[in-house]
């Protein structure tokens, strides 16, 4: 047999893919990951889960990388930079991160940070996003675009933030929100700077292509764009129309979406000028892909193109546009949220690998005398003994038949619990055999190509999926997943990540394989106290606030980290993640309450000597370090 290499990892889990130059595989067997695609510095996971470990915090961790923010802020804005220079661009490119994506305080610090030397801006969609974003740009000149539906409330702060000196600009959405914010701006004595956003009949693809459309939620329609316009004239307020905003949705899958949309919204704006509307801006929305399965398809988990041939494209279409048109080129914004920061975070857990553990069935015994056994029990242990290359195919559908039949007989009483423990047993012995068999045969027999999922094994993941990848659930949006150590040994067994909630929808079986996408995950057999532990990647976009406390799992604790050339890495921060009694606090219980009427009931039970002081004493104990503690698997 061939040596297992850790090439043939990378090639299986297709890490060299979807890792963008940011995740690898070292020489160590483990999984690495580098602050930027060009540095040679990276952070062994394995060795960091140790090192965390040590520091006595309990998986799943959620890591934030936060060198890759910058990597990927960086990467659009040189992406865009080259293709204005490229293209001979007349006017500039700014990045506004949609905090909805990720409103976690530390990483718009971080964006807003790094963002500094790109001017980046920040894009909110409702009003406790206003308040995060006028936090941020207190004291900054960080510019700030408003979307989403807004109400005087909403209006009026950023009218008088307008006239506080923000610079901030408000994205019509409906007419009637025009009217709102002119009747407010002749009470406030202050016209905003404005832009409306507009519907385009071009869509995009995947799963958010309704955000585009002419029946998408969001935008004018055409006729209400030359409405809203001559709204404005009668009001003396045109001058303030700066920006035109169009978003087709977010992860646009094909290249030729966005060429479309760019090309009708340009011609908008090319419209507009011509006019005589004063437009300074283009805002083309987010939309900007992951290669989440590492294809470089139109797969709605994957992208057929590139951060460069993206901003090449925008470019390009919109000099060309405005070229034809004759009219000035406008500045070019995008709202590119997830392609910032999807990869930042990676949550590692432990895997429980239930099915080698120490009391797996065994019934070898009834080999060697078959006479107890029920006719249909026999006739299995026969297939067992028998079974070779030549006979695969009947066997294989005369065992599913038997099993059948076993589970009819015992219905009907013909036979026993025993009995039919051991066809259960002998089942699945006999398709470990044909497994065996049909490895070796290349290329495996049609009928048998799916027969691998019988074999499919359960691992239990120390996680909940609602909480930490809640679009696996909710849209079947494909992460990559994958084990962290021990890539440079074969993976024996396929298997799927159940999660630790009670719900059977916790459970993983499409996973990010060589070819796309595969039913299996390759898992290594898990050894005696050994941690075995499982990255979830490339799941910085939208599932932290999306995540939800099914079954009360909480947050998970959360690491920051920064590399570090003396020390590979440095801890930022370590955010821990909700107690048992933080979990309860959000469904209206109180954990000093529960304790109290759980000690005032022991107390009348020791009181009629059924329970003892130190029974009741040592329960209540138990409880509070239960209510102190971490919602997710301990020892
Ligand atoms: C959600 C949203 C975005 C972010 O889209 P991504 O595809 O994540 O980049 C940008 N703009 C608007 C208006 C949005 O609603």
């Amino acid at each position: 047999m061939e040596k297992w290499t850790i090439a043939d990892s990378a090639k299986i889990y297709n890490i060299d893919n979807w890792g963008s130059e940011l995740f690898s595989i070292n020489k160590k067997g483990h999984v690495c990951v580098h602050p930027s695609p060009t540095s040679k510095y990276s952070i062994d996971l394995r060795d960091l889960m140790e090192d965390l470990i040590k520091r006595k915090i309990k998986p799943p961790i959620l890591l934030r990388f936060m060198d890759i923010l910058e990597g990927r802020i960086g990467a659009i804005n040189r992406a865009f930079k080259s293709a204005i220079s490229e293209n001979d661009y007349p006017a500039k490119y700014r990045t506004f991160y949609p905090i909805k994506v990720n409103q976690q305080r530390q990483v718009v610090e971080a964006i807003t940070q790094f963002g500094k030397r790109y001017n980046i801006g920040l894009e909110v969609g409702s009003k406790p996003e206003l308040v995060v974003a006028i936090s941020f740009a207190s004291g900054t000149n960080i510019p700030i675009i408003c979307n989403g539906y807004k109400d005087a409330e909403f209006i009026e702060t950023v009218l008088y933030a307008t006239k506080i000196g923000f610079d901030i600009t408000i994205v019509v959405e409906k007419l009637f929100e025009l009217e709102k914010i002119i009747a407010l701006a002749k009470k406030v004595g202050i016209v905003p700077k404005l832009g409306i956003r507009v519907k385009l009949s071009s869509k995009g693809t995947g799963k958010w292509a309704t955000s585009g459309g002419e029946d998408a939620k969001f935008g004018l329609r055409i006729s209400e764009l030359i409405t809203a316009i001559e709204l404005l004239e009668e009001e003396g307020m045109v001058d303030k129309l700066k920006l035109l905003h169009f978003h087709i949705g977010s992860q646009i899958t094909k290249i030729d979406k966005i060429k479309n949309a760019l090309i009708e919204g340009t011609r908008v704006y090319a419209e507009m000028r011509k006019m005589g509307v004063d437009l300074e801006y283009v805002d083309i929305g987010g939309g900007l892909g992951v290669d989440y399965d590492g294809t470089k398809s139109s797969y709605f988990s994957s992208v057929n193109y590139t951060v460069e041939e993206y901003a090449n494209d925008v470019v390009y279409q919109i000099k060309n546009i405005c070229d034809e048109a004759g009219v000035e080129c406008p500045n070019i914004i995008s709202e590119s949220g997830r392609a910032i920061v999807a990869h930042y975070s990676v949550l590692i857990t432990n895997a429980l690998d239930t099915n080698t553990q120490s009391l797996s069935p065994d019934f070898e015994e009834v080999l060697e005398t078959t006479e107890k056994l029920s006719p249909t029990v026999r006739k299995l242990v026969d297939i067992y003994k028998s079974i070779d290359r030549h006979s695969l195919r009947e066997d294989y559908h005369d065992t599913l038949q038997l099993i059948q039949e076993a589970v009819s007989l015992f219905n009907l009483g013909y036979l026993n619990l025993q009995d039919r423990a051991v066809a259960e047993w002998l089942c699945s012995r006999i398709f470990k055999k044909i497994n065996g068999i049909v490895e070796k045969i290349k290329p495996i027999p049609e009928e048998l190509s799916n027969f691998h999922l019988s074999l499919r094994q359960t691992y239990f993941a120390n996680f909940s999926l609602f909480q930490s990848i809640p679009d696996s659930w909710a849209i079947d949006q494909l992460f990559p997943i994958m084990p962290i150590q021990r890539l440079n040994q074969k993976p024996d067994v396929m298997a799927s990540i159940a999660d630790i909630t009670c719900d059977s929808d916790g459970e993983i079986t499409s996973f990010v394989g060589e070819n796309g996408r595969s039913k299996f995950l390759p898992l290594h057999k898990v050894r005696k106290n050994e941690d075995y532990y499982i990255g979830f990647f490339l799941i910085g976009a939208y599932q932290e606030i999306l995540g939800d406390m099914h079954n009360l799992f909480g947050d998970t604790n959360a690491v920051h980290i920064t590399f570090n050339k003396k020390t590979n890495y440095k801890i930022d921060t370590v955010i821990n993640g909700d107690a048992v009694w933080e979990s309860l606090k959000y469904v209206q219980y109180k954990g000093p309450e529960i304790l109290k009427h759980v000690r005032d009931t022991l107390e009348k039970s020791v009181a009629h000597r059924k329970v003892s002081i130190e029974e009741s004493s040592h329960f209540l104990e138990l409880l509070d370090k239960t209510l102190l503690g971490y919602t997710y698997f301990g020892e």
